[in-house]
């Protein structure tokens, strides 16, 4: 049973009783309950959170920075057990978990440098003996709302970030994979963060709708689909929230005629059915140029088809099953509207059955070419191991292409031409771009986020723009007089 984590405790004895199931998506089967926290859960974290902040806000940026150090060397040593908790209720092979979660230690890391992230601005003289200075100060009580697909590393997009600014934060993970969340705030605690400074409630959209309306909490953080970021963004913005939302997303990768196929054909690969497709950052749209289009589908085909899907528990697993019942069903159902729609079903990851794993959510990878702009497996986010080959007979109608999507979170060119290189990435109208680089993932120190229906408000997560985003800021203009005190005799010295 999986409960929350309040004030430096599991608490398992919450008001609510009431709880859903957690499944091994290898195996179908229930492994755990979580909580649905109620109204007094929540009113329970919210107490904890606010009393946590009158402290921790006013410790020095170094304390807490310090805490921070350990909390890195703690999570350092807890990789692979964190990547096995990741593993066992998302599905994904270890090694991609493992990635995931050092890829949220790097967040830790920038955030270890707040001292020198909060140093302000000063203008000595903007006026006659007038200075001017900007501080940033903490909101207060920041949440941050979570998906299913990186426990660990979209959750640490946000709250190393907020609690070196000196806020508290209130994580509400997805009910699909909680434990990962308890665990990373259990070792927060292990690092010396005082009680109620990372609060974990668990529960579905009832805590999500407590958070928005509560006149308590500051900000909101969200990462998952459209509709809900879109949601999320309006209804937090209304209730005079601060708030960034990131939704989903189609990414393309252009593979223009004189790109080097072989490098081309094994990022698609990775991109593509790399964690079963379940990242924002999957290539679901491959748009073929000129003449390259043959040989790149059937490159893609020949090493698409022999992958390995398996278990996470089986070490040659290169792709895990999907997340849920429901979504193998919704990804099955786009393979079918695909074909029905005219596509040439390449490959089709229907059907697939593991031995003793008959039940899991398993996907194989599929592979669409001839896909046209009106279809709805290339319009809508499919979120499964499902590619889709565009194919455009110029550069031009590559970009439009690009461009014309509702989605914007990232894309990548592939290309030997410096100069498409580089009107690509000035003029593509996408939050993240790749050249010759299939997943452009920013790293800690830079932000991530898309354009368009991928992101929902003024700032991208981590970086600097995380820092904004979790601080406000304060300008100061003081002039000081003469002291009367020191009466009218006394003189300054000249220099
Ligand atoms: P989701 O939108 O279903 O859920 C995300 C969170 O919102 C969960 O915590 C869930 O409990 C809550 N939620 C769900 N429905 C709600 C509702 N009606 N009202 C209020 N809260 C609700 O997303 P998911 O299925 O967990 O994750 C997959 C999605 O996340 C994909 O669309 C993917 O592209 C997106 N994603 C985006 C990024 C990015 O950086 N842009 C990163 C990771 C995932």
């Amino acid at each position: 049973m999986i409960g929350n984590y309040i004030n430096g405790n599991h608490v398992n004895n919450n008001h609510s009783n009431n709880f859903i199931d957690i499944y091994d998506p290898s195996k179908g089967e229930s492994i755990s309950k979580v909580i649905l926290s109620n109204k007094k859960d929540f009113d329970d974290v919210i107490q904890s959170s606010s009393e946590a902040f009158s402290n921790w806000s006013l410790e020095t940026p170094l304390k807490r920075s310090r805490v921070l150090q350990k909390y890195k060397y703690i999570l350092e040593k807890n990789i692979e057990n964190l990547a096995k908790i990741i593993s066992t209720e998302h599905g994904k092979t270890l090694d991609d978990a493992k990635g995931s979660v050092i890829r949220g230690l790097e967040v830790v890391e920038f955030a270890i440098g707040i001292p020198h992230l909060l140093k302000g601005e000063f203008s000595q003289n903007v006026g006659s003996n007038i200075d001017s200075w900007s501080i940033r100060q903490p909101l207060g009580i920041t949440a941050g709302i979570t998906p299913f697909n990186f426990p660990a590393m979209v959750p640490m997009w946000m709250y190393p970030i907020s609690i070196a600014c000196g806020n508290t934060f209130i994580l509400k993970p997805s009910e699909k994979d909680p434990s990962c969340s308890i665990k990373l705030a259990e070792l927060f605690s292990e690092a010396g963060l005082p009680d109620g400074v990372f609060n974990v409630i668990n529960g579905d959209k009832e805590v999500v709708n407590l958070i928005i309306n509560s006149h308590d909490i500051s900000s909101v953080s969200f990462v998952g689909s459209t509709p809900v970021a879109k949601y999320i963004y309006e209804s937090s913005a209304k209730s005079g929230k601060r708030v960034q939302a990131l939704g989903g997303a189609k990414n393309h990768l252009v593979v223009m005629p004189d790109a080097n196929l072989d490098q081309a054909v094994d990022g698609i690969i990775g991109a593509a059915y790399g964690s079963a497709g379940e990242r924002c950052m999957a290539v679901s749209v491959a748009v073929a140029v000129g003449d390259i289009a043959d040989k790149l589908v059937d490159n893609i085909n020949k090493k698409a088809e022999p992958l390995i899907v398996a278990p996470w528990t089986d070490s040659s697993s290169q792709m895990g099953p999907v997340i849920s019942a429901e979504h193998k069903n919704k990804i099955e159902n786009y393979i079918q509207s695909g074909l029905d729609e005219g596509a040439k079903l390449i490959l089709d990851g229907r059907d697939l059955k593991i031995q003793g794993y008959e039940n899991g959510y398993f996907v194989g990878p599929t592979l669409f070419d001839n896909v046209k702009k009106d279809m709805r497996i290339y319009k809508e986010e499919i979120f499964g191991p499902v590619l889709c080959i565009m194919r455009a007979s110029n550069y031009d109608e590559a970009l439009n292409l690009v461009n014309e999507h509702a989605f914007g979170n990232g894309t990548s060119i592939y290309t030997s031409d410096g100069e498409v290189s580089r009107h690509f990435t000035t003029n593509c109208k996408i939050g993240m771009v790749g050249v010759n680089v299939p997943i452009p993932v920013p790293m800690a120190f830079h932000s991530f986020g898309g354009w368009k229906q991928s992101l929902f408000g003024d700032h991208s997560m981590h970086g600097t723009e995380g820092v904004r985003f979790y601080t406000k800021l304060k300008t100061i203009t003081s002039r000081w007089p003469k002291s009367i005190q020191k009466g009218p005799e006394f003189k300054m010295p000249t220099n």
